[in-house]
């Protein structure tokens, strides 16, 4: 038996081969003898086969697969595994599990398209960048009759609807991976499966289908990462070779000649929140054709044509306010907003006239007693003011869009009761500059990652623990000192300590900027391991998935996310009953979080970003704590977005960072089947024939295991249940059957 160790690093390592305790060193003359393969690790840091020849203990001669004679340090070999495990299904049937051993497992089925594997419960998907042929109906047919079991989308999902049924119980498939790793596009098989399995096609099952087709428009943009990445807050600020969101552009290329006259809609490149990142087409995707499905998969969810209009009518006038400028006059650095085609086209689209939103976007009305005195903005203010209301109604509009989905679907929902939730959310990003965005995407993933730990490294080691088997445990690299770090919750009478309540604490405090936010960062927090403190207003935290420097400009704006209330009066006038809507439901949830109804609510603060976000991220943790878990990890094999390509070091070190070569080894060395003494003697009782045992259930069942020569290394006699190597109950099952 191999035992495998982690590494500082996050990776595993062998430690000893035949027995528990003798290191690999002293395994090497075996390795000689027998000449057996091993890996040997070159100065230039790739990993190459070969044979042992000779040894000194310390240093070794290596006769290298390519045919030279190479001298290295013992340490830098390791053993691979026998040819004849090559390209195994499930990463828990290698005999060793070493970086390079699963890294050639996976290249060798990535390069013969097999881009799913197993990691013992967790399934491995690695993006081919290209259509492989192993999707459609051929395949969902074969998982569901059981006649395929390689590793695949379609079995898990059909593991899901499986567990549903006979468990009754709710299901969850949970992706994750980096940016581009193929999450999204793996979310769409797992539905296509189950839209399949609920019928086939023509009813609730095909809207269900349509709305990624919605959800994407409205909700993904081209980042750097991917073409399609899916994103939120970018409508006024884009960095170069980056989109806004999708729809935009599709509006604009697709919009036919009555609604572009209606909406005066114009190319991309006329609009400001669109022209300034030299990005506005993405190869291969054709804009005009993906507003036509667009608007056929609206069709289908049945949002009616009136209500496409105006959120078309919502989206324009998004795109107009973005070309509202201002001219500053007087000597005291104020604004007046430039009265051009934009002021004209945004005014008629948002239902105001143009006089009014010129107030609203250049003077702030301050309640002074009775009275209200008009304050005229800088430009800066001005600009913000103007962005502001613009990500306000995007924002808002997505959710609309999202509820009217929802309801839609409603309609023809079906009674069971039960459900399978596929989740698939932005990935762990870390680029040249993290802001804001960043933070609250890795803080998400760093969730997750606790979720994957719990139920795969830590519930099922408690459960061995508990039941009293004998057990040796596998540590793993918990990430509770990292949420610490972002969401401690402040104890009273004590200071809040997490980059959350520090980050809410410093936007409420008018003097704050965002350097002395970083100040208050390191003053409070260095005493965190997670956390670095940096130079020019930034930090470092170190996530699961490796070190983040964020820049902490923009934070404190970003997390305020304040509306004017001159902006929220003026969409309460608005004679667009979208937009009206919009704001009267902000003016009752900040009333609501007030617990008063008066003029102060307009004033008042909304919720943080921040803490929003942790509330909906705490929601979405207590859903999926209530559903058994499907975990899908996938993979981006290389940053080139291309076929065929296999990047190891950007493979192993997403392989180590999520945990999952912890988990092959548990499995490896656990026992995924278990059942009560109780209900295995009900079950396998009845095929003893010796029939003179003892009637309690642990005898019985003990009998059972010796009638049928099961192996004692095969399985463990827990307190109250059995646990089970792979494969043992099958046999039994299979008995059983026999003679049923
Ligand atoms: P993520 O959601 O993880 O950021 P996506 O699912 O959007 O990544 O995938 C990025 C791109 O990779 C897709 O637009 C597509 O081109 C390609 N891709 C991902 N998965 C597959 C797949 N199973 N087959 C073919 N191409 C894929
Ligand atoms: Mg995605």
């Amino acid at each position: 038996l191999m035992e495998v160790e982690r590494e500082s690093g996050g990776g595993v390592r062998i430690t000893s081969t035949s027995t528990a305790s003798a290191p690999w060193e002293d395994n090497v003359d075996y390795f000689i003898r027998k000449k057996l393969r091993v890996w040997c690790k070159l100065s230039s840091g790739t990993w190459e086969l070969g044979t042992i020849i000779t040894t000194s203990g310390k240093e070794s001669q290596v006769k290298l697969a390519s045919g030279n004679d190479i001298k290295v340090l013992t340490t830098e070999v390791l053993p691979a595994n026998p040819e004849i495990l090559e390209g195994v299904d499930d990463l828990i049937q290698l005999s060793y599990l070493n970086e390079p051993s699963v890294l050639s497992n996976l290249q060798y089925r990535y390069s013969r398209d097999m881009i799913y594997s197993k990691a013992g419960p967790v399934l491995i998907a690695i993006n081919p960048f290209k259509t492989v042929q192993m999707h459609g109906t051929n395949f969902i047919q074969a998982y569901r009759q059981k006649l395929a079991d390689s590793p695949h989308i379609y079995g898990t999902a059909d593991a899901a609807y499986t567990e549903m049924i006979r468990d009754g119980v709710n299901q969850s498939i949970i992706i994750s991976g980096e940016s581009g790793a193929g999450k999204t596009e793996t979310a769409k098989v797992a539905m296509q499966y189950l839209a399949t399995l609920g019928g086939g096609g023509n009813g609730i099952e095909r809207e269900v289908l349509q709305t990624s087709r919605i959800l994407e428009a409205f909700g993904n943009a081209k980042t750097t990462r991917n073409d399609n990445s899916s994103r939120f807050s970018r409508v006024v600020q884009l960095a170069s070779g980056e989109r806004s969101y999708h729809v935009f552009y599709q509006l604009c290329a697709g919009a036919p000649s009555d609604l572009r006259g209606k909406l005066n809609i114009r190319v991309a490149n006329e609009y400001n929140y669109l022209n300034q990142s030299n990005c506005l087409v993405i190869e291969g995707v054709d804009d005009a054709l993906n507003f036509h499905q667009l608007q056929e998969a609206l069709d289908i969810v049945r949002i009616g044509k009136e209500d496409q209009e105006r959120m078309f009518a919502v989206l324009a006038a998004v795109l107009w306010l973005g070309n509202i400028s201002f001219q500053v006059v007087g000597n005291e650095n104020h604004v007046e907003v430039v009265a051009d085609e934009a002021l004209t086209t945004a005014a008629s689209l948002m239902g105001c006239s143009e006089q009014e939103l010129m107030l609203a976007l250049s003077t702030h009305n301050i309640q002074a007693g009775k009275d209200s005195i008009a304050k005229r903005l800088t430009l800066q203010q001005a600009m913000d003011s103007r962005d502001a209301l613009a990500k306000f109604i995007y924002a808002r509009l997505f959710d609309w869009l999202v509820e009217q989905v929802n309801k839609s679907l409603e309609v023809g929902k079906l009674q069971i009761g039960r459900s399978i939730s596929i989740l698939d959310i932005y990935g762990f990003e870390s680029f040249q500059k993290n802001s804001f965005e960043q933070f609250c995407i890795n803080y998400a993933n760093e969730r997750l990652q606790q979720h994957f730990n719990r139920h795969l490294l830590k519930l099922e080691q408690e459960d061995y623990q508990a039941d009293g088997i004998n057990w040796t445990r596998v540590d793993f690299e918990d990430n509770q000192g990292c949420l610490n770090l972002i969401e401690k919750v402040p104890l009273p009478a004590l200071k809040p300590l997490g980059v959350l309540s520090l980050l809410d604490e410093e936007s409420n405090f008018p003097k704050a900027t965002d350097l002395t936010f970083a100040n208050k960062l390191e003053q409070y927090l260095k005493s965190n391991s997670c956390f670095k403190g940096g130079r020019g207003g930034t930090f470092s935290i170190c996530h699961y998935a490796g070190q983040v420097l964020y820049d902490t400009s923009g934070f404190l704006e970003k997390n305020r996310d304040t509306l004017h209330s001159d902006s929220l009066r003026l969409l309460l006038s608005s004679s667009c009953s979208l937009l009206r809507f919009f704001a009267s439901n902000m003016l009752n949830q900040s009333q609501k979080s007030m617990g008063r109804k008066d003029q102060s609510a307009f004033d008042s603060q909304k919720q943080s970003v921040g803490t929003k976000f942790k509330g909906q991220l705490y929601k979405l943790m207590q859903q999926l704590e209530n559903t058994t878990p499907h975990f899908i990890r996938c993979i981006k094999p290389n940053s080139k977005q291309l076929p065929g390509m296999f990047e190891t070091d950007l493979v192993l070190q997403q392989m180590r960072c999520c945990g999952v070569l912890e988990v092959v080894r548990i499995a490896r060395c656990g026992y995924p089947n278990r059942i009560t003494h109780q209900e295995f003697a009900e079950r396998y009782g009845f095929l003893l024939t010796e029939k003179d045992v003892s009637q309690d259930p642990l005898s019985i069942c003990v009998a059972v295991l010796q009638q049928f020569n099961v192996l004692p290394e095969l399985y463990q006699v827990g307190y109250t249940k059995l646990y089970f190597r792979t494969g043992q109950i099958g046999t039994l099952e299979n008995t059983r059957k026999r003679v049923i």
